[in-house]
């Protein structure tokens, strides 16, 4: 392509040669990516100047800047080098920071150097504080089942609303379920309505981190000031600080003080707030306070809907078959789900063969017995009870005969070895008791175990049995 020699010397606005340049680099992405993307993120975007191989692009809002980064940033900077070769990276600014010269997202066109997301004005200091947000974490690309449909459609209202509807938001649920998916959807969703918003997305051991780097460093005030003036505060993970007592009482009041302004709040952890251990009472009444929703274990449906969700972006034809074997197969969430599937395609593709039933079966058999094993709290009850010969409604009975007492600790003790249930989950299951019950039944087996050989070796025989 002939190249205009005035543009490397250029380098202005005006420049009507690095125009030319920018609207043909435009036609080509208009071409791939269509009219109405064209039209949201393209169109808006405008080009600056070339400052030391550096192509400085100009959008209104951070929203837009993080999402051409995310989406678009890879191929501009191709089409420009092809366009101008002079331009060696790409960056995109944000209107409003242009007087400010901080440094943003840059790409360099030559290598595959990731583009960081740094801003140092000032003004944007709060986009600091906020974890950067993964583009494939939207509501779109979340697929909705009876499991998840009802914190979807809490997390949707929450991102649709103007105002607070309900404070705060907590979602919870096993790991690998969306938890954080889903607040990342909302993050996106809030910032591309409402750019003028201060969304705050982090985790809450990063909350912890900060909190403590203010204490050290004796700026706690500018700490508080940070996180109580955003619009929308989302912490992921606050299991994490159960038991850091100064940290709670930190969040605590930063947790009030944006619920007195009527600021959103959304939290996820993987326990419901009275199931959180190690949690200061006032804190649980306080995140019961709002809307609390679950997201159940996966179901069948759900998973093999997820499959065909991500199967249909990827370049290899999948076929039916394996999808059903995976959704099948791999339950224990939709994390081990997709990696399940990104290894079947991964493999395929190096080998260069089709994706059968007994490659599928080789490269995953590590992960397909992870998930053959997993036990659930039903299952042992019932073992139990056949094993010692008592009835299942025993083990959540309130009788206390020795002969259904005994077994009901091996069951809440297996219970506690086998699965991932919490002492208060777990109680709950055994007809409502109190997780020092449960407790009390592990240390009681345990000890039992050490008394008795013949004990010990059923309790092996019950849980070699259960993990088959
Ligand atoms: P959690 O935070 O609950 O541990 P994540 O949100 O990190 O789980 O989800 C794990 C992975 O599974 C992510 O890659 C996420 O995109 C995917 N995922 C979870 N649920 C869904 C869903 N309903 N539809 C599509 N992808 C999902
Ligand atoms: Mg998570």
């Amino acid at each position: 392509m002939e190249k205009d020699k005035t543009a490397a010397g250029g380098k202005t606005p005006s420049d009507t040669s690095l125009n030319t340049q920018w609207k043909a680099v435009c036609g080509l992405l208009r071409a791939e990516i269509g009219e109405a993307a064209y039209q949201s993120w393209l169109k808006p975007m405008t080009v600056h100047e070339i400052v030391d191989g550096e192509l400085r692009i100009f959008v209104p809002t951070r929203f837009m800047r993080d999402w051409i980064i995310a989406h678009y940033l890879d191929r501009l900077c191709e089409l420009w080098a092809d366009e101008n070769a002079e331009v060696k990276s790409v960056n995109v600014y944000i209107q409003s920071e242009r007087e400010t010269e901080t440094a943003p997202s840059r790409k360099k066109t030559s290598s595959g150097d990731a583009g960081s997301s740094r801003n140092g004005g000032s003004n944007n200091f709060r986009i600091d504080i906020s974890a950067p947000l993964d583009h494939r974490y939207t509501f779109e690309q979340f697929v909705v089942g009876k499991p998840n449909e009802f914190a979807y459609a809490a997390a949707r209202r929450i991102a649709e609303a103007s105002k607070v509807v309900f404070n705060p938001l907590f979602l919870y649920g096993g790991v690998g379920l969306g938890k954080t998916h889903l607040m990342q959807a909302i993050a996106w969703h809030i910032r591309e309505r409402t750019p003028e918003r201060t969304v705050i997305y982090l985790s809450a051991e990063k909350f912890m981190y900060r909190f403590i780097r203010a204490l050290r460093e004796k700026n706690t005030v500018d700490f508080k000031e940070q996180f109580r003036s955003v619009d929308v505060l989302m912490i992921d993970d606050v299991q994490f600080i159960s038991g850091k007592e100064s940290t709670q009482e930190e969040f605590f009041h930063t947790f009030n003080s944006l619920v007195d302004q009527d600021r959103q709040i959304v939290l996820s952890a993987d326990k419901s707030p009275s199931d959180l251990e190690g949690m200061e009472e006032r804190l649980i009444s306080r995140l019961n306070y709002g809307l609390v929703a679950d997201i159940h274990a996966t179901t069948y449906e759900l998973r093999l809907g997820i499959l065909y969700s991500k199967a249909e972006k990827m370049s290899v034809e999948i076929p039916q078959k394996i999808l059903e074997f995976l959704a099948h197969k791999i339950t224990a969430n939709v994390r081990e789900l997709e990696g399940g599937l990104n290894r079947v395609v991964a493999h395929a593709q190096l080998v260069g063969r089709d994706i059968t039933l007994e490659t599928t079966q080789d490269v995953l058999h590590d992960l397909l017995r992870a998930n053959d094993r997993r036990v659930t709290i039903e299952e042992i009850q019932k073992r139990v009870s056949a094993h010692f010969n008592i009835r299942v409604s025993d083990m959540h009975s309130a009788r206390r005969a020795r002969s259904v007492a005994r077994p009901r600790q091996v069951a809440m003790y297996l219970a506690k070895q086998l699965t991932a249930r919490s002492l208060p989950e777990i109680g709950r299951k055994f007809g409502g008791r109190d997780h020092t019950t449960v407790m009390h039944a592990v240390k009681k087996v345990d000890e039992l175990r050490e008394q008795d050989s013949s004990f010990a070796e059923d309790v092996e025989l019950l849980r070699r049995m259960l993990e088959g």
